[in-house]
């Protein structure tokens, strides 16, 4: 999950994020941006390939994961690419999801956000530039201030202005099959996806999909891609076992997080001893505050597969989200040894230590971070965390560096740059961290309209204690 596995909870997240951006508990089907090791494992396995037979950059285009369960993907700019998890969950083979984002990565390749008419364009980069907050709180594992973020921004309405043109849907999906065929997939996936998503709005009667809204499916469009598919080599390649019982098993878990217990024990019934079943009821178990049978089905998961570092990862949350911090550290170090240098397992490991408190604890906490922001350097669950472990052993120094680079990443530069100038001041000159304090203090130097107006707000504050100092 984030950095936490997955949907942590709003009490934990309000507690990392500013609190001022949690909302209350959204509803139970949507849940905003999620980040999840091993979800995003599997789409970055299932989209590499297809990113790469595009010709583009796999370090440069993201895959993100929205917690909503209506069916919907879409990209930003800054190639981009957003799922939500009901697209996950509705997809009947691991071929219609490929096929759903080689039909993206076509929209990403044929530069279609910049043909966009100009109305078009600036909505989409004002959307762009909030969704971008958002994601980066959500890179936190504040999962639930990103999505605060987004469902606050007005501009995110504007998904629904944004509408592809019939060239560049077909355009886009010539595309996705010209991918699927350089990586021997077939673009069958693809077709039956449309299939359905038409078939379930005919239905549906009052609403149109938003995906429908923005990617227009026509029935000319969905045969000329099925003749597409059809001469295609691998038209008839399947999907491997492998991958069969890996969408199962991520579909079970997004289920066991995302649905009402009862639901999931619905689809899950205690009849169905499979991996994926058991997964989906221990997380619902779990949900429903049942620690104990929670634990024992995890349990069997992990006699099952006692190298899967994601069962391990899901016992040490459930124990460090009940309060059994001291037990949640094994599971938790487990996972990491299983997947290793994995950021959001490091980042888990690393919290529960932090609130285990020891000095040897905390000290093992800054060096596990120190890595993981290396390579998730937007992720201010991570800074926020590395500042409490700072603090716990009285650096402070330390501790506004790692809070000045938390609101660098959400975007607040007066407050980035507030604590980049004390760390500035407190810290060893010459030394690397004292180097990057005065690189945050020069990437946010804010204008002297943007003093003016933060002195103003401050002033207004019962405790206003200190004015800007640029
Ligand atoms: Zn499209």
């Amino acid at each position: 999950m984030p950095v936490l596995p997955f949907f942590r909870r709003t009490a934990a997240l309000c507690a990392a994020a500013a609190a001022s951006l949690c909302l209350t508990a959204p509803p139970a089907l949507s849940q905003g941006l999620v980040r999840d090791a091993e979800i995003e494992a599997v789409m970055r396995d299932w989209s590499d390939p297809l990113i790469e037979a595009a010709g583009l950059n796999v370090n440069s285009v993201h895959v993100y994961l929205i917690g909503d369960m209506e069916f919907n993907a879409f990209v930003t700019r800054g190639q981009k690419i957003f799922l939500h998890t009901g697209l996950i969950v509705q997809a009947h083979t691991p071929n219609e999801v490929k096929g759903v984002i080689a039909h993206e990565i076509g929209h990403i390749e044929g530069a279609h956000l910049v043909r966009m008419q100009q109305a078009e364009r600036s909505a989409m980069a004002t959307m762009a530039a909030a969704i971008g907050v958002g994601i980066i709180a959500a890179l936190a594992g504040a999962g639930d201030a990103g999505a605060a973020i987004i469902a606050s921004s007005p501009q995110f309405a504007t998904l629904d202005f944004m509408t592809y043109t019939r060239a560049q849907e077909a355009s886009a999906d010539q595309a996705a099959v010209r991918f699927l065929t350089a990586t021997g997939q077939s673009g069958r996936g693809l077709v039956s996806t449309f299939e359905r998503l038409a078939h379930q709005e005919r239905l549906s009667f009052q609403r149109r999909w938003q995906y429908l809204r923005s990617h227009p499916l026509s029935s000319d469009r969905v045969a000329a891609l099925q003749r597409n598919v059809e001469r295609s080599p691998y038209a008839d390649v399947e999907d491997s076992p492998e991958d069969i019982e890996t969408l199962e098993r991520i579909q079970a878990k997004i289920i066991g997080f995302m649905a009402p217990p009862a639901q999931t024990f619905e689809r899950y019934p205690e009849s169905d001893t499979s991996i994926p079943a058991r997964y989906a009821r221990a997380v619902a178990f779990y949900k429903q505050g049942l620690m104990n049978r929670a634990e024992e089905v995890v349990l069997t998961l992990i006699e099952d597969e006692p190298d899967n570092p994601y069962f391990h990862e899901l016992h040490g949350q459930m124990l460090f989200e009940s309060g059994h911090i001291a037990r949640s550290i094994e599971p938790y170090r487990r996972s990491l040894e299983l997947a290793e240098r994995q950021p959001l397992l490091q980042i888990g490991l690393a919290t529960a230590l932090i609130a285990q408190g020891g000095e040897d604890d905390v000290s093992e906490a800054v060096r596990l971070l120190s890595q993981a922001l290396v390579a998730e350097p937007d992720n201010p669950f991570g800074w926020f965390q590395q500042s409490l472990a700072y603090t716990a052993l009285g650096d402070l120094a330390m501790a506004e560096l790692a809070t000045a680079e938390r609101y660098f990443a959400v975007g607040d530069n007066m407050h980035a740059h507030l604590f980049a100038r004390r760390a500035h001041d407190r810290l060893d000159r010459g030394t690397e961290a004292w180097i990057r304090s005065a690189e945050l203090l020069y990437a946010t130097e804010p204008s002297a309209r943007e003093v003016r107006e933060w002195n103003r707000r401050e002033q207004r504050r019962p405790n206003f204690a200190e004015g800007f100092r640029p």
